[in-house]
């Protein structure tokens, strides 16, 4: 579906995938003015299909459109063009155990010029893929690599919008991860470097010996749909949920205190992935061979539930995308 600023959104249509012309002066290639969202269709015991929360991803990308000075897509678009993508096939969701269809909505400035300003063309895609478990240890502790070179946003950046910038940003911190063998980096506050904020493509989530389950809050983060979703599920099994701005110090102090007895990655991709490790230049802490906890591992199996279609899903999640 395109855009411009005479005629609003138009030319809605599926076509065939394959490469999309492109001008070499398109605003996109020059000044990475360009959002995504991803979001994942499953294939219930019945056969029918659905989507996670897709209503909040077509809210987030509004909340990215305005940040990135491009326009708003109205939520029942984003909805309609899901239902489409699969009226053409629903034979791309998989239905084997913990497969999905994993769908990336994007939206780009086409219009060809130089200089900076919003451009007034952008075309808006959805692309998508079957894909498997985002780990292929399945629920087998992850290590992460802790960034003190690099952040990913900066106070009043785009780091609450998914754009690209961000993802481009924090390349370099991945590939210094993956040198120390770990899977994914963890930043940290751009301005005092001490306050936990998230993974290259997940948010993180701490808990305590007493039940508390705690994750940074940040106006630099991404508001991930999944953290949102675990949150409201520990809460309603009797947990203190607590959002707020949490050190590093704390982490490692709780941690070699006892306090802090599981920490996880969650995500879109990862769903619910224990972090087992962290590494930095100076320290290590965790334990890569301790199992998963128990926490950890019930709220992946009450969201993936939910999810699949296993269990009642008393919250209204789940949105049909096929009939
Ligand atoms: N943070 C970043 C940087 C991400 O890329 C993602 C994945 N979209 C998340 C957090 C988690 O968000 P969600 O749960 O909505 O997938």
């Amino acid at each position: 579906i395109c855009w411009s600023e005479k005629g609003g959104w138009h030319r809605p249509r599926v076509q065939p995938y394959g490469p999309i012309a492109m001008d070499p002066a398109a605003a996109v290639l020059h000044y990475g003015q360009e959002i995504f969202e991803g979001l994942k269709a499953y294939r219930h015991a019945d056969g029918s299909i659905w989507s996670f929360r897709p209503d909040q991803n077509a809210l987030r990308m509004q909340r990215s459109a305005k940040r990135m000075a491009l326009p708003e897509l109205p939520a029942d678009y984003f909805l309609e063009s899901l239902k489409q993508l699969i009226a053409v096939d629903g034979a791309w969701v998989p239905s084997a155990p913990e497969m999905s269809l994993y769908i990336r909505p994007y939206m780009y400035a086409k219009e060809a010029f130089l200089g900076v300003r919003a451009a007034k063309k952008v075309a808006f895609y959805i692309i998508a893929a079957p894909a498997g478990p985002y780990f292929s240890g399945g629920v087998k502790p992850v290590s992460i690599w802790l960034s003190t070179d690099y952040s990913r946003a900066g106070k009043g950046g785009t780091g609450q919008a998914k754009t690209g910038g961000n993802y481009a940003a924090s390349l370099v911190a991945q590939a210094e991860a993956a040198e120390h063998g770990c899977a994914q980096v963890l930043f940290l506050d751009s301005v005092e470097g001490k306050y936990l904020e998230e993974l290259g493509g997940m948010n993180i989530v701490l808990v305590y010996k007493d039940g508390r389950v705690v994750t940074p809050q940040s106006d630099t983060i991404l508001q991930g749909i999944t953290r949102d979703s675990i949150l409201q599920l520990a809460e309603d099994a009797g947990h203190t949920v607590e959002r707020r701005p949490v050190t590093l110090e704390e982490w490692r102090d709780g941690v070699e205190s006892g306090d802090i007895v599981e920490a996880f990655a969650c995500g879109t991709a990862a769903v619910v992935t224990p972090i087992g490790q962290l590494k930095s230049k100076d320290f290590t802490i965790g334990d890569l061979d301790q199992p998963a906890g128990p926490l950890t591992l019930a709220l992946r199996e009450k969201l993936t539930d939910i999810q699949y279609g296993r269990q009642p899903d008393p919250y209204g999640w789940m949105f049909r995308l096929d009939g």
